[in-house]
C-alpha cells in the first residue's frame, strides 16, 4: 500500500482482500458489531493517553494508528457491502458541514478560551 492511497483505491483494496483472504464479507450487522468493538479499542487508548485513565503496567505500548486503521478497515467493509461510494459521500458530507456550520463555530465563545472543556463543539449534533 502506498503512503498516498486514496479512499476509492483503499475501498477496492479492501474488497479484494476480503474476497481473497477473508473469503467473503461478514454480515452487515456483524461488521457493525466489529466497528463498535474497534471504536472501543480506540476509546480505550484515548482515555488513557489523553484522559484520566491509566494503563496497567504489563500492557504493551498502545498503537493508536493501528486501532484507527482497524476502525477504518471495518468502516470501509460496511461501505463496500452497502454500496456507499466513500469519496463521494465524504465530499457531500464536508459540503453539508461547510454550509451548515459556516458561522456556527466562530460564534461559539467556548472555542476562544474559558469554555467548559467537557462540552466539545460539534459533539452533540454531528
Ligand atoms: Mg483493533
Amino acid at each position: 500500500m502506498k503512503d498516498d492511497t486514496g479512499i476509492r483505491e483503499y475501498q477496492t483494496m479492501v474488497d479484494h482482500w476480503v474476497k481473497e483472504v477473508g473469503v467473503r464479507y461478514f454480515s452487515e450487522l456483524t461488521n457493525l458489531g466489529i466497528l463498535l468493538e474497534e471504536a472501543g479499542e480506540v476509546a480505550r487508548i484515548m482515555t488513557r493517553v489523553y484522559g484520566d485513565q491509566s494503563f496497567k503496567r504489563e500492557e504493551p505500548a498502545p498503537d493508536l494508528g493501528d486501532e484507527l486503521a482497524d476502525l477504518m478497515f471495518v468502516l470501509v467493509c460496511i461501505a463496500n457491502q452497502t454500496g456507499v461510494d466513500l469519496p463521494e459521500a465524504l465530499a457531500r458530507n464536508l459540503a453539508k458541514k461547510s454550509a451548515r456550520d459556516k458561522t456556527r463555530h466562530w460564534n461559539n465563545p467556548k472555542l476562544f478560551g474559558g469554555g467548559d472543556p467537557g462540552s466539545a463543539p460539534g459533539s452533540l449534533d454531528d
